[in-house]
């Protein structure tokens, strides 16, 4: 029979859990109570409904080591990316194996933590020895020939001890005893919308931020520094210019796209007083000025100071 786990780590995850298919009781209690972002709506609360043909959930995990400074992006999003072209290559080998595979649209962090793999963490994020928070999940829902053995149902283990300093440094999303207001999570607004003006002030990086779990002290405190490649990338003067196809490669197409990245460009070039950006962003005005006009005024009012 096939070794999936060893197929998990020969394209780039460090280890793997195999579950049964079952409903995500606790998620969709939390879904319903508005925790989380709209886009979670259309997940249904059973996995058999979606996938009525699986008899296994795989859930992949790709650590990664956070920079020393990401100030610029966070480490998690090149680590995204390697992790979707990993999940995209697994399946390829399990469908050359015969086995049915489809990537998962379900909370893996919910189905891990009802296993006692994990634990969440009031910044809702899930903690994973020896990882703390700093991993990526990919999940895929399987049909295996033959049953399988389960990951065994673990004691859970609650690890965040709601020091609260992850609240401290957040926009206004995290409340506190695992309650939270996706509403207020600055990833919300860096969707491709105009961003709304407290967010461009508070904005301190490309993408979003991962200031809760920087702080959080139950975190490895090992770092490592940029790579100059992805500083090269993504650097919003450099974004600005036109340079983003390296970008697309480093962070994924999806996120290096027009409406992202370059709309956060604007914002982060102007919180970083980056006056030669100024060129980039007249151009930019006269080619694509109302797309972006909320961020381009936000700019050339910080830049263009008399
Ligand atoms: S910073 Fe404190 S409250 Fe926040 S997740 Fe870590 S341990 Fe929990
Ligand atoms: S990512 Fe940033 S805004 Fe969102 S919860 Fe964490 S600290 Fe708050």
């Amino acid at each position: 029979m096939t070794d999936i786990h060893a197929l998990t780590k020969e394209v780039g995850f460090r280890e793997s859990f195999l579950l049964p298919v079952e409903p995500y009781t606790d998620w969709t209690r939390h879904r319903n109570d508005g925790v989380f972002h709209p886009n979670t709506y259309p997940l249904v609360s059973d996995p058999k409904e979606a996938y009525p043909w699986a008899n296994a959930v795989l859930i992949c995990v790709m650590p990664y080591v956070p920079y020393t400074d990401e100030t610029l992006v966070a480490s998690y999003y090149p680590a995204s990316n390697s992790s979707y072209h990993a999940m995209k290559r697994l399946l390829s080998l399990l469908k050359a194996s015969g086995i049915r595979a489809d990537r998962a649209e379900t909370p893996y962090r919910e189905q891990l933590a009802s296993y006692g793999i994990g634990s969440r963490m009031d910044n809702q994020l899930l903690y994973l020895k020896p990882y703390g928070t700093y991993h990526v999940l990919q999940g895929a829902m399987l049909a295996l020939p033959e049953p399988v053995d389960y990951t065994p149902r673990r004691t859970p283990n609650e690890v965040c001890d709601h020091c609260g300093l992850c609240r401290e440094v957040c926009f206004g999303a995290i409340k506190g005893d695992f309650e939270f207001d996706w509403t207020r999570c600055i990833h919300t607004y860096m969707e491709g919308d105009p961003i709304p003006a407290d967010a461009m002030a508070w904005m301190p990086s490309l993408l979003g931020c991962m200031r809760c779990q920087s702080v959080c002290p139950k975190n490895p405190q090992n770092a490592i520094p940029i790579p100059q490649t992805i500083r090269a990338a993504l650097d919003p003067v450099a974004v600005l210019k036109g340079n983003r196809r390296q970008a697309g490669d480093l962070i994924g197409k999806n996120l290096a796209g027009p409406n992202r990245l370059l709309r956060q460009s604007i914002v982060l070039a102007a919180n970083r007083n980056r006056t030669d950006a100024l060129p980039y962003l007249k151009a930019l005005r006269e080619t694509d000025g109302e797309r972006f006009r909320a961020e381009l005024d936000y700019a050339f009012s910080l830049l263009q100071k008399e």
